[in-house]
């Protein structure tokens, strides 16, 4: 099981236990700006 850490999630502003969230190929972009966190509730949804 992954860790979880609390953070702001980027779509629905709550704070949350976040995961990161990849949302482009590695080696698209520099390792800051290849992930979002989401809270639970947005990262099943995406
Ligand atoms: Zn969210």
């Amino acid at each position: 099981m992954k860790e979880a850490k609390k953070g702001k999630c980027e779509k629905c502003n709550n704070y949350f236990y976040v995961h990161e969230h990849h949302i482009l190929p590695k080696g698209v972009f520099d390792k800051k700006g290849a992930t979002v966190k989401l809270c639970p509730n947005c990262h099943s949804l995406s």
